[in-house]
This record gives C-alpha cells, sequence and structure tokens, in this order.
C-alpha cells in the first residue's frame, strides 16, 4: 500500500500517547511559499503544523529580494527564527534547486520535522528531498496526533490512514484545509542567511499563463459554487453557475467531467486530482457525486446538491438535496439570492 523507504519503519498504528519529553527535542523547519515578495498566507498553515508538534518552529523561505517576506514571516505567532536564502534562482520554486538546497538547511538546522502545503509546489519538492535525505514523506497530512504518528487520507479519502513514522527526520505536506494559517502578528523571531549550496538547475522557467478571476480564490473561498457536467456545455455553465456564484460571493468550482469537457478552466477543479476545499457551503449542481470529487469537498461545513436523480451518490454527503432539473433550478434560485 505504502511503499516503505530502505531505512523506514512506516506503519499503520491504532494509537499513541504523546512523548512529552521527545516533544521538547522537536524542532521544525515550515517551508513558506512567496511569489514576487509577498508571503503566501495559505502556506502559514505548516506554523500552525509545527505548534501541534511543539518544540521550535523555524519558517523558510527563498527567492528574489525576500526579505520582506522574512520581516512579515519573523512576526507570525510561533515563529522563533526565520531562515532566508536570497537568490533569483529559487523565484519560481523549482524543485530541481529548491530540493538541494532544502536539504543543505535541514541538514545545518538538525531538524526533526520539515512541513509544507499540499500546493503543487510542496508536493513536487518534497518527494525529491524525501530522495535526497533517504527517508519517507508522508503526503496530505489531515491531523497529527503526535511527533510521529500522522492521519492522512487513502483511496482517495474513502479510507483514513494513521502512520507512525520512525524517520529520524519526518518530511511530510499537510492539507492546508485542516491546518488554517498561524497567527500573522504576535511573534519576533530572528531571521538567519541559510546556506546556499547554489545547485545547477537543469530545468529553466519559461513563462506562466495564470487564470485570473475577480471572483473570491477558490481553494480558500468561504463558499463555493460548483458545476458538473449536468451543465451539458461551456454555454450553460457560464451562463448558469457564474451568476449563482456572484449572487452568494462564492468562488467557483467545476467536476473533472466539466473541465475536461472544456465547460471550465481545470484550476477551478475540485477533487483528487483538484483542489482540496472546505468551504462554509458548497453548492453544486449536475455533478453526480463520485468519490474523487468527494474527495476534494466533502470537508465543507454545509454541502447543498442539485440533481436530477435522486439517487446521485452526492445526495449521501450532501446536508441539503434538491432533486429538480438544474436549468429550471439554478436560475430561480439565482433570482431568489438577488432580491
Ligand atoms: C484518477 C482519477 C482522478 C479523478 N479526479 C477527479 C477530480 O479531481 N475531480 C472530479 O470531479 N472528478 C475526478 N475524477 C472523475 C470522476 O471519477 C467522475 O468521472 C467525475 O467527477 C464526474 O463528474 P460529474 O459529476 O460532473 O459528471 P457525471 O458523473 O456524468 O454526473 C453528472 C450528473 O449531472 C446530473 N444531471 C444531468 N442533467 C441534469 C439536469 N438537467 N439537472 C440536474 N442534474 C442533472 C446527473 O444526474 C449526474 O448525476 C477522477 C477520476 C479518476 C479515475
Amino acid at each position: 500500500m505504502l511503499p516503505i523507504a530502505r531505512n523506514t519503519a512506516l506503519r499503520a498504528v491504532r494509537s499513541h500517547s504523546r512523548l512529552p519529553f521527545l516533544q521538547r527535542l522537536a524542532s521544525t523547519l515550515a517551508i513558506l511559499e512567496q511569489k514576487e515578495g509577498a508571503l503566501n498566507s495559505a502556506s502559514l498553515g505548516a506554523v500552525t503544523a509545527g505548534q501541534k508538534i511543539g518544540g521550535s518552529i523555524h519558517g523558510f523561505v527563498a527567492g528574489k529580494n525576500v526579505k520582506g517576506v522574512a520581516e512579515q514571516a519573523a512576526k507570525v505567532n510561533g515563529m522563533e527564527k526565520v531562515i532566508m536564502v536570497d537568490n533569483e534562482a529559487y523565484e519560481r520554486g523549482l524543485p530541481e534547486n529548491y530540493a538541494p538546497l532544502l536539504v543543505e538547511n535541514i541538514k545545518k538546522g538538525g531538524y526533526t520535522h520539515v512541513i509544507v502545503g499540499h500546493s503543487a509546489f510542496g508536493k513536487s519538492l518534497l518527494p525529491r528531498v524525501a530522495a535526497l535525505l533517504d527517508v519517507q514523506q508522508l503526503s496530505d497530512v489531515m491531523s497529527i496526533e503526535s511527533e510521529d504518528t500522522f492521519v492522512r487520507p487513502i483511496y482517495a479519502g474513502n479510507a483514513i490512514h494513521t502512520v507512525q513514522s520512525t524517520d529520524s527526520i519526518k518530511l511530510f505536506t499537510i492539507r492546508q484545509t485542516s491546518f488554517p494559517p498561524a497567527e500573522a502578528e504576535g511573534g519576533s523571531a530572528s531571521i538567519e542567511e541559510g546556506t546556499d549550496p547554489k545547485a545547477e538547475c537543469p530545468t529553466q522557467w519559461v513563462s506562466e499563463n495564470l487564470a485570473k478571476s475577480d471572483r473570491p480564490e477558490l481553494a480558500t473561498a468561504s463558499k463555493v459554487v460548483s458545476g458538473g457536467r449536468g451543465l451539458k456545455s461551456k454555454e450553460e455553465f457560464d451562463r448558469l453557475i457564474p451568476p449563482l456564484a456572484d449572487a452568494l460571493g462564492a468562488a467557483v468550482g467545476a467536476s473533472r467531467a466539466a473541465v475536461d469537457s472544456g465547460f471550465a478552466d481545470n484550476s477551478l477543479q475540485v477533487g483528487q486530482t483538484g483542489k482540496n476545499v472546505a468551504p462554509q457551503l458548497y453548492l453544486c449542481a449536475g455533478i453526480s457525486g463520485a468519490i474523487q470529487h468527494l474527495a476534494g469537498m466533502k470537508d465543507s461545513k454545509v454541502i447543498a446538491a442539485i440533481n436530477k436523480d435522486a439517487d446521485a451518490p452526492i445526495f449521501q454527503v450532501a446536508d441539503v438535496g434538491l432533486v429538480g432539473d438544474l436549468f429550471e433550478k439554478v436560475p430561480e434560485l439565482t433570482e431568489k439570492l438577488k432580491k
């Protein structure tokens, strides 16, 4: 089920008691994401996770002109020290040179835990770091039982696995919807220059094409309105879903079938291979509720679904269900909300 690294014993456990004396020895490196001098606040979930482990917490930030980001990170509540590497080579977070950079700094700091968000950055970075350190990575950790025992989903979230790691360095990505960002104020950490191995980077960042939207950011929105294959076409998706989202002040999401059919941009995909969301309200129309979709939204506080099939699996997780034709119900709901 889970690959076992050569020097690793990673095993499922039933329960585990906290070991306070080990906690005092724990030292966490929280990898912080930044872009063009702006700290990604969602990445401060790694600090929150570090607080659950106990012991000291250092932040790590690298990129071009990151002094300001380091100063911002130094104010984060619970942060003891910020390690900063100011080098343009790390600005785009390319894992090919970021991984050796991190390894050097992990070794130098002697950290017991290294935590990064389960974001595109964290997911491409941490496996390389784990391979270089010859330890086992844990992915998508949802909760921390103790300094060596973690809870994570398997089988697209259909089973929850409690695992114990005996690796000397525990490396893990965290589900950001499970660890809210640490408080941005209240800390007064020192800032220290990190080690820069200046590793060669065989890949080159060429360009990026980001979807722009005035709506709330999908991954962090408090309300999400999603559409699925039941919308039938891009024209119908655009006609029905964004107006309902706007009436609620919500972000727009989509199922993979809707994305694959070209109804919505793939940055809007919710699910196992898309984004994880946990809003206060997740309202979806024309989505059947496949397990891969549920994996990305079932932690939502209130789930409301519109589907013409009363037996659709989405109704098994929905708090509120409306059986009916979405082409009738969605415009009706939008009009009522506007009033
Ligand atoms: C490895 C892997 C990863 C995957 N990752 C993801 C992922 O990240 N996210 C994801 O969403 N899926 C993912 N999938 C795909 C997933 O298995 C489903 O195929 C997909 O979620 C189905 O999308 P859907 O619910 O929009 O479409 P369908 O399953 O086709 O459902 C459409 C629904 O619309 C309803 N409907 C139709 N017409 C109307 C109407 N007029 N009014 C009301 N309701 C109507 C139907 O009753 C039906 O329930 C993944 C699959 C695999 C194998």
